[in-house]
């Protein structure tokens, strides 16, 4: 049997998506994917692979040196040096983003709201409201479903080009490689983590296999 790191791995076919094989988080994506499972645990699951997948990819924050009192002496430690900020994609990402708070309290949380016009296929902004400093620190970008990709693309310009953050990276649950080839088009530099890289996009728009309309069964709207 081969041994699975706790590292994500990259895909052979998209240089930019990194995928989580670790068995922990692989036995929480299929209950996940099981229809049976309600929202209650469907969110819990969710949070925790967020967690635990924000603890690899945050691996190159930077940290700078600190003195810190124990009750027994002063020592050297460190602190991480600048602001992290969370930018869930409304409304799924927001399921996404506790997980993570847990791990990083401090961490600032913008939000995105965007929504593809049926007609046109365009992503529709409708709401933004990010930290003026947001461009100071890592930036990460979360949406649990890479679909067509056009969301998140539409929000990683917004990051990019407007707010100009060059720390910026993607971590979403189950990602479609239609997305993923969108946002390596779009944004040649953005690595996209991911706990698996499904088959297709089936014509309603659907991730398959997936899990379904991720808002709906974090939110318990079905
Ligand atoms: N958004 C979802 O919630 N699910 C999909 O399968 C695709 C996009």
């Amino acid at each position: 049997m081969m041994t699975k790191t706790t590292m994500p791995i990259q895909s052979k076919e998209h240089p930019n998506l990194w995928i989580f094989e670790h068995p922990v988080i692989q036995d929480k994506l299929t209950r996940i994917r099981n229809r049976e499972t309600q929202h209650a645990q469907f969110r819990r699951l969710l949070n925790e692979i967020a967690g635990l997948m924000f603890f690899q990819l945050s691996r190159h924050y930077q940290t700078k040196n600190i003195k810190v009192e124990t009750p027994v002496e002063r020592t050297e430690g460190c602190q991480l040096a600048h602001p992290i900020t969370l930018v869930p994609i409304l409304r799924a990402g927001v399921g996404m983003t506790d997980g993570i708070l847990a791990m990083i309290p401090d961490a600032r949380v913008g939000h995105i709201g965007v929504y593809r016009d049926e007609e046109t296929k365009q992503p529709v902004p409708y709401y933004c409201k990010l930290p003026s400093d947001i461009s100071d620190g890592p930036v990460l970008l979360i949406d649990p479903m890479l679909a067509t990709g056009g969301s998140a693309s539409y929000a990683a310009t917004v990051l990019q080009e407007e707010y100009n953050c060059n720390d910026l990276q993607m971590v979403c649950l189950v990602a479609a490689p239609e997305g993923v080839e969108k946002i390596q088009v779009d944004h040649p530099d953005l690595l996209v983590y991911t706990a698996s890289l499904d088959r297709w996009l089936n014509e309603h728009g659907y991730i398959c296999p997936g899990l379904g309309d991720a808002g709906d069964r974090i939110f318990g709207t079905l």
